[in-house]
């Protein structure tokens, strides 16, 4: 064997993101005692006396998350922060100050930035957070966003992904599966107009899913809800990875199984009727399609009467015990093991 050549060599994709995380991350303990919670959450819990803080952070980077092709940087702006105010959320806090990375080649202009930041500062505003910091370098390959949060949650308040009981109903907020649509529309307009840039982008009558991808929101206006209704979930998480990968996570950290039925799924109309178009199942969208930025949760059964009469939120499912697994059941009845692929048969019809 040629000498520097290392039989050690692991492909990342071996491992995917999450078993990435876990590999790099598994020998780490918080040492510090105001460390509450580290890695494996929404977001990390910090002890600052009567209060928790919560902290989180979300890369974004150009070819990978964005394409500028489609994607007006004013909206990308405001999107880096959502996301960062969703994770937030999805502790049953709320975000107080941000700080940006950001990396640029020198293919932008100031106006340009500008723009980002005019999307950044629309944002902070809507969510009521001070933009404190962060750090400017260049970069050889495009544009890179960090974008850093604080956060607060009175301790008697905090969900973790960890809480779920058996019993327990599982909620979601808004719908499902647009913002893959949404992406779905651009893709294609995308490509018609790099085989014929003669040809106008055709995105009328899809404000709705477009919004969904460009310009998500987080769901701080559930959160407070959820206090004025004086629900404190038993766990939750923000669906940025589609709603199978994200009940099977508070599955994971609950140590329990979770049942969900397709007829409970809500997803909009317009995205139903785009799905059919584009000749994918809208359930597939909302299991697999991920960037809906919804908050999935479980809340014990004696809150039901004061949650089934509000809109924003659906009842999709259940609880069970772990011995039972996670299932998905199909509109005809029939039961499936619900899977991060969602359920396979179903993905396209
Ligand atoms: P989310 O999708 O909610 O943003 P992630 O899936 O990105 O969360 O991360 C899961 C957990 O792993 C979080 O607690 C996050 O802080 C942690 N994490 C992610 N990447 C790293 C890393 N490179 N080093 C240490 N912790 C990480
Ligand atoms: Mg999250």
């Amino acid at each position: 064997m040629p000498k520097n050549t290392t039989i050690n060599s692991t492909s990342i994709n071996d491992l995917g993101e999450f078993g990435l995380i876990d590999h790099l991350t598994k020998e780490i303990t918080p040492k510090n005692t105001s460390s509450i919670f580290g890695i494996g959450d929404d977001a990390a819990v910090i002890d600052m006396g009567d209060k928790y803080q919560l902290a989180s952070t979300d890369l974004l980077v150009e070819g990978v998350h964005f394409d500028l092709a489609y994607t007006p940087l004013k909206h990308l702006g405001y999107k880096s922060v959502a996301v960062n105010v969703s994770d937030i959320c999805a502790m049953n806090g709320v975000p107080k100050q941000i700080m940006i990375g950001l990396a640029m080649s020198n293919r932008f202009t100031v106006e340009a930035i500008e723009e980002l930041y005019q999307g950044v500062k629309l944002a902070c505003k809507h969510y009521e957070v001070d933009l404190v910091g962060g750090d400017t370098t260049s970069s050889v390959s495009g544009l890179m966003i960090s974008v850093s949060v604080l956060g607060e949650v009175e301790k008697d308040r905090i969900t973790y992904r960890s809480g779920a009981n058996i019993n327990d109903l599982l909620v979601c907020t808004g719908d499902l599966g647009a913002a893959y649509l949404g992406l779905q529309i651009l893709n294609r307009e995308n490509a018609i107009f790099k085989e014929n840039p003669k040809i106008q982008p055709d995105l009328s009558g899809n404000d709705y899913v477009l919004r969904r991808q460009l310009k998500p929101e987080a769901g701080i206006k559930y959160i407070k809800i959820l206090r004025d209704l004086a629900i404190v979930p038993t766990s939750m998480i923000d669906i940025s990875d589609g709603l199978a990968s994200e009940a099977l996570h508070i599955s994971k950290h609950s140590k329990v199984g979770i049942t969900i039925h397709e007829n409970k799924v809500p997803i909009d109309y317009t995205a139903m009727n785009l799905a059919n178009e584009f000749n994918l199942n809208p359930i597939t969208c909302a299991l697999n399609g991920g960037e809906d930025y919804e908050l999935l949760f479980t809340i014990n059964q004696e809150h039901y009467d004061k949650l089934k009469k509000d809109p924003d939120f659906t009842i999709i499912g259940f609880i069970n015990d772990i011995a039972d697994g996670n299932n998905f059941i199909a509109n005809d009845g029939s039961s499936h093991p619900l899977t991060a692929q969602g359920w396979d048969s179903v993905k396209n019809k």
